[in-house]
């Protein structure tokens, strides 16, 4: 018997709000979806350099009561429909119901997965034949850049979003990420403009 062992990608774990779609505080309905400008043309360029594309979402709105989870989950499908209607197709979409005080039993929890904890790159890494070596979180704040550093994978810090406050307040604590740009597409094109570069 042989076995074909499937060659390891690299992902990008990219961040949901404010990062690849416009940022509301608790997006509440399926209308208020809106791409970020060029985010589409960010994510095709990574897609086609070879880049898993797997979405890392903190949803806490969901343990809040501001929203159910078939409520993310529509959202993350409608989100997948319109990137796919601009040909890019999200490998995978992953987000944290949770939240440590807020919420009913089934929500309310320290959990792995909620950043900058590192569950939901765990899980995907089980999913999917993943090289972390070589691969990035992109995300506007300060839970993103810390699950990076947790999970030992670059980071970009992007100025969409929170991005302008999170740079105004850094946290002293906290190494700078690997890559501060403007947005998800500038970030899109200094990664593979990087490839190849070791750590
Ligand atoms: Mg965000
Ligand atoms: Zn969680």
């Amino acid at each position: 018997m042989t076995h074909l062992v499937a060659k390891k990608k690299p992902a990008v774990f990219l961040d949901r709000d404010g990062t690849i779609i416009e940022l509301k505080s608790y997006l509440r309905s399926l209308d208020e979806i809106k791409l970020l400008p060029q985010a589409a043309k960010g994510l095709k360029i990574l897609q086609d350099a070879g880049y898993l594309l797997i979405v890392i979402t903190n949803q806490s709105g969901v343990a809040r009561g501001y929203f159910s989870e078939e409520f993310v989950q529509e959202a993350n499908i409608k989100i997948s429909e319109l990137f796919a209607a601009q040909d890019v197709s999200i490998d995978a979409f992953y987000y944290c119901p949770h939240h440590p005080d807020y919420g009913n039993d089934k929500y309310r929890q320290d959990c792995d997965c909620r950043k900058p904890e590192i569950g939901m790159i765990k899980k995907a890494v089980f999913d999917f034949s993943i090289d972390l070596s070589n691969s990035w979180v992109i995300g506007d704040n300060v839970p993103d850049v810390r699950m990076a550093i947790n999970a030992n994978i670059k980071s970009v810090l992007v100025k969409t979003g929170y991005g302008q406050e999170v740079l105004a307040n850094y946290p002293k604590d906290l190494k700078v990420p690997d890559i501060v740009t403007n947005d998800i597409y500038d970030a899109a094109k200094l990664i593979t403009s990087r490839n190849g570069e070791s750590r």
